[in-house]
């Protein structure tokens, strides 16, 4: 390459279109964006499964939404509150709330045993309520580490210019800024929110994985792809080149890039691990109370 060339765009290696939502518990009506039963888990290492709740109205509730004790093993939760807020209670003893701009990085390892609701707060108030989860793997190593809770609030966020685009950096090193959260591998979150019509131009680790989901609005990706709302690009790891990003008037997207793990990966419900032997395993553990329980009458 010529000096002062620009390197060429990375290819697209899938747009997965948005798809049809459903109730996760009474309180997340969420799209899959992906996960290993619709895309090849190596192609998404180490990220493993994404769900998005588009913005919605909740009407004010007595009772609390959202979803009841159950488990997890062998990766980590984190979710992204961008309206309303949640609570989350485990059986290690972690929890709190999040609320417009937080976000909970919860690692399950060994197992935890928890609960995921609306706040009372804001059931009470009702509102508008958008949240994105996100699940990333851990290497075998890590599996049955001891669990932890990160809870990174906004403040804490790294903000960044990148073009036109005003970024948040959750994870990663990125723009000169280092992201708050601890992560067991190389990975890199951050948002970018386009408040006038422009474009952001950025590149990533060669050989490293690259997802970029549309939270809201619409872009041009890459010169060619036309992405809408609920939109997600899978970049081809291969090819390694520039990410470029043109966005209309208030578009935001969600951009994951880490490092593959190169590990087998076998999901099984909320359990993530390498082998079918070990899903059973965690099956075992967790009715027989290995990953604890909830206290009661909270
Ligand atoms: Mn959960």
């Amino acid at each position: 390459m010529k000096r002062g060339e620009k390197q060429s765009l990375q290819p697209v290696t899938a747009l997965v279109r948005s798809r049809e939502k459903h109730w996760v518990g009474d309180g997340f009506f969420v799209s899959t964006v992906f996960s290993p039963s619709q895309l090849d888990p190596q192609l998404l290492s180490p990220f493993v499964l994404m769900d998005h709740a588009a913005p919605r109205t909740f009407e004010p509730s007595l009772g609390r939404r959202g979803v009841g004790e159950h488990p997890h093993r062998g990766f980590e939760t984190v979710t992204f509150a961008y309206a309303g807020e949640i609570e989350h209670r485990d059986s290690s003893g972690g929890g709190g709330r999040i609320g417009p701009g937080d976000v909970q990085w919860m690692t399950a390892a060994s197992g935890v045993v928890h609960e995921e609701m609306h706040s009372q707060d804001f059931s009470a108030r009702g509102g508008v309520f958008e949240m994105v989860q996100l699940w990333v793997n851990l290497p075998a190593r890590l599996k049955m580490s001891a669990p932890r809770y990160q809870a990174i609030t906004h403040d804490r966020i790294a903000g960044f210019r990148l073009g036109d685009a005003a970024g948040r950096l959750v994870a990663g090193r990125f723009a000169g800024v280092e992201g708050p959260a601890q992560t067991h591998t190389p990975i890199t979150v951050f948002d970018l929110q386009f408040e006038a019509a422009g474009t952001a131009d950025f590149e990533l680790e060669p050989g490293s994985t690259t997802l970029v989901f549309q939270l809201r609005g619409a872009m041009r990706a890459q010169d060619v792809t036309r992405v809408s709302q609920g939109d997600l690009l899978l970049l081809d790891r291969d090819r390694p080149g520039r990410v470029k990003l043109q966005a209309e008037a208030g578009a935001r997207a969600l951009v994951l890039n880490g490092e593959p793990l190169g590990e087998p990966v076998v999901a099984h419900g909320p359990f993530v691990m390498n082998t079918r032997e070990q899903i059973v395993q965690a099956m075992h553990d967790y009715q027989s109370g290995k990953m604890g329980h909830l206290d009661r009458g909270v």
